[in-house]
């Protein structure tokens, strides 16, 4: 770097040491991995495109531009969103995502990779708000991962929330199985019609590929709690004791999900479906999942 800099300022550069002292906060990242699949293929189209036929390439270019800005103008809609609160503190922003799965019992023997393992799920809720988060966990045990649990998770967090909010704000990528299907739209329609003050919920989503969520930190936080970690992960509620402290400021909050917290909201969208029962839509039932 400090290479680069006195090639760039000839003449003009000053000192290695007084360049390291002026750019102690800068540090070298590790590529990114997890890179989205419509900007690789795109920029790939664009590199092996034959140079001469500028008509195609111009129609590649436009549309990566189209889909970077998209991506950027949810993020700018995110940022928007979290500023609500300060003005209004009825309007809450919240990101949720599911963590890769915490596999029990964690060992580092080389026989392990050969046995299967409980997994252990984290559905993290995010305040954007007050940057708390609230980890609720459970093994696969007790309920699988798909759209009734996480509806379930959800459901259960916002029975907690302060009663003066009445506008929720929820942020997720778009993996259709766990947080863009009908299940979770239809708690939230059952929320809206059965809370106290809740009268409005916004789930808005990411670009595909541009996902970065408030949520990802707290899981990297808890990845490296983990690999520091010097307690002895036998059983589910280890892991969750260990999310509990991974955050020094004391801003995780875990939840243990047991069969009784998860529903089956899927009931309800029949129950609005079907036109023999539509003078009983007012009415709404919870039917457990398990
Ligand atoms: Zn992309």
């Amino acid at each position: 770097m400090y290479k680069l800099y006195c090639e760039q300022h000839p003449g003009k550069s000053v000192s290695f040491t007084i360049y390291r002292n002026l750019t102690m906060n800068l540090r070298f990242k590790r590529p990114k991995i997890d890179t989205c699949t419509k900007c690789d293929t795109l920029n790939a189209k664009l590199k092996y495109t034959i140079s001469n036929k500028e008509n195609e390439k111009k129609q590649i270019e436009e549309l990566l531009e189209e889909h970077q800005n998209e991506a950027e103008n949810a993020y700018k809609s995110k940022s928007l969103d979290k500023e609500k609160y300060k003005l209004n503190e009825k309007c809450v922003t919240y990101a949720f995502d599911l963590q890769q799965v915490l596999p029990t019992p964690y060992l580092t023997s080389n026989k392990m990779f050969y046995l299967r393992q409980l997994p252990t799920y984290n559905l993290t809720i995010h305040n954007c708000s007050d940057g708390k988060s609230s980890h609720f966990m459970w093994p696969e045990s007790t309920g699988a991962r798909g759209a009734n649990e996480i509806s379930s998770c959800i459901y259960r967090f916002i029975k907690s929330i302060p009663e003066r909010t009445d506008h929720l704000i929820f942020y997720s990528d778009t993996c259709g199985e766990q947080n863009k299907n009908f299940i979770v739209m239809n708690m939230f329609q059952y929320v809206v019609h059965t809370h106290a003050t809740v009268n409005r919920i916004d789930h808005k989503f990411l670009v595909p590929g541009h996902t970065h969520l408030e949520c990802d930190i707290d899981h990297s936080v808890i990845e490296r709690a983990k690999k520091k970690t010097s307690i002895s992960i036998h059983v589910p509620r280890d892991w969750y004791q260990l999310v509990r402290t991974a955050n020094k400021k004391d801003k995780f909050s875990v939840f243990p999900m047991e069969i009784d917290h998860f529903f089956g909201f899927f009931g309800i969208i029949h129950k609005r479906t079907s036109p023999e029962k539509k003078n009983q839509n007012k009415r709404y039932s919870l039917v457990k999942v398990h």
